[in-house]
């Protein structure tokens, strides 16, 4: 069951709906986005029905859920959420596309990188200083050095900063440098990590594990937002399969599928997806075509020396070549890319240029 506040319910309110429910013997978890607060109730429903929630002062609904996640379930928020991140709008209204390197190398990889994202129109920047290998032997990622570097592209060009989370003990000292927390597709059911980036006080971006069901996605999103946590964006990134010609197999109805049962906003990572910089452009195409709220790609300087990744990451003429593609089919969707909210500082990086 779910408590829908009013949107201007005062935190007294919200107060007294969690003493009221944990008085019953219930508990209650809040839930702030941008718009509403949400308590999602947990114990017995029989119970739950007696207290006269909807009465309340400040309480707009109270809803049954029938699915077994509450919170990001559109049951009880039927609108699609727009999640901020740096002030870059990720949602219905537009077309967000991020790019950045698949890890930070040097602080010249990650600046060049970064400019190159700016120049195609790119308004969130990628980049991982915390990288989970399949390998032990492969590059780990620089740490809280690469953090700091992501830190340095982000004053060059104004792009807020998208980076991984591995382990729920980084949590605060990588939310400090980020605009917005990745949980990767190995760590997607990673209950303390979930938890962690839940408290966190950041926009998160959850891949969906390799092998995990929508359900089971959505139910680790429900993790995030257990702890206080609405602003989450769900990226596609290509499930496991039999099919071996492409790194994972890009599951392309999930995207509508959860925009359905979900308010969340969904993105496509087409370079995970494919493995391959020739599909990321018609991935991505796919990707708009049937709803996802934006791209996240992989782009390198040189991608011949790039520490991960290399032969997904886009170059510079690619990546134009990309992001006129999502301008135009955005123009015939009335889905405008997400520029308008970039800070003016980055424009007048690029005016100086
Ligand atoms: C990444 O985005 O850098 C990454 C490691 O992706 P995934 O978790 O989808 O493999
Ligand atoms: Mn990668």
């Amino acid at each position: 069951m779910v408590v829908v506040m009013e949107p201007g319910a005062k935190p007294a309110e919200v107060d007294a709906v969690v003493s009221v429910v944990e008085a019953a013997g219930g508990a209650a978890f809040v839930s702030r986005g941008i718009s509403r607060t949400i308590v999602g109730l947990v114990g017995d429903l029989a119970v739950f029905e007696t207290l006269n929630l909807p009465a309340l002062p400040g309480v707009s609904d109270v809803v049954r859920i029938s699915t077994p996640y509450k919170l990001v379930s559109r049951q009880n928020h039927p609108e699609t959420s727009t999640i901020l991140v740096g002030g870059v709008p990720i949602g219905p209204d537009t077309i967000t596309l991020i790019a950045g390197p698949c890890a930070v190398e040097t602080e010249e990889q990650t600046v060049a990188a970064a400019r190159m994202a700016l120049d195609a129109g790119a308004v969130l920047l990628r980049g991982g200083a915390y990288k989970p290998r399949t390998s032990p032997y492969a590059f780990q990622g620089l740490g809280e050095a690469g953090l700091r570097i992501l830190a340095t592209a982000r004053e060059e060009t104004g792009l807020p900063v998208v980076t991984e989370v591995v382990d729920a003990h980084d949590v605060p000292l990588v939310a400090e440098y980020a605009d917005m927390l990745q949980v990767g597709t190995r760590n997607a059911q990673n209950f303390a990590l979930l938890q962690a980036v839940g408290a966190a006080g950041r926009p998160v971006m959850l891949k969906r594990g390799l092998n995990a069901t929508i359900e089971e996605w959505l139910m680790a999103a429900e993790y995030v937002a257990q702890r206080g946590n609405l602003d989450i964006v769900l990226c596609e990134r290509g499930i496991r399969t039999f099919e071996p010609s492409t790194r994972n197999t890009l599951d392309i109805s999930a995207v509508p599928i959860v925009h359905t049962l979900s308010h969340l906003p969904v993105i496509v990572d087409p370079s995970h997806a494919g493995g391959r910089r020739d599909l990321v452009l018609p991935l991505s195409r796919a990707a708009i075509a049937v709803g996802a709220d934006g791209v996240m790609v992989d782009v390198h300087p040189r991608p011949e020396m790039a520490l991960c990744d290399g032969p997904q990451a886009l170059v510079a003429a690619d990546l134009a070549e990309l992001s006129t593609a999502l301008t135009g089919m955005g123009r015939l969707l009335g889905r405008p890319p997400a520029l308008a909210a970039v800070p003016a500082y980055r424009v007048l990086t690029r005016a100086a240029g």
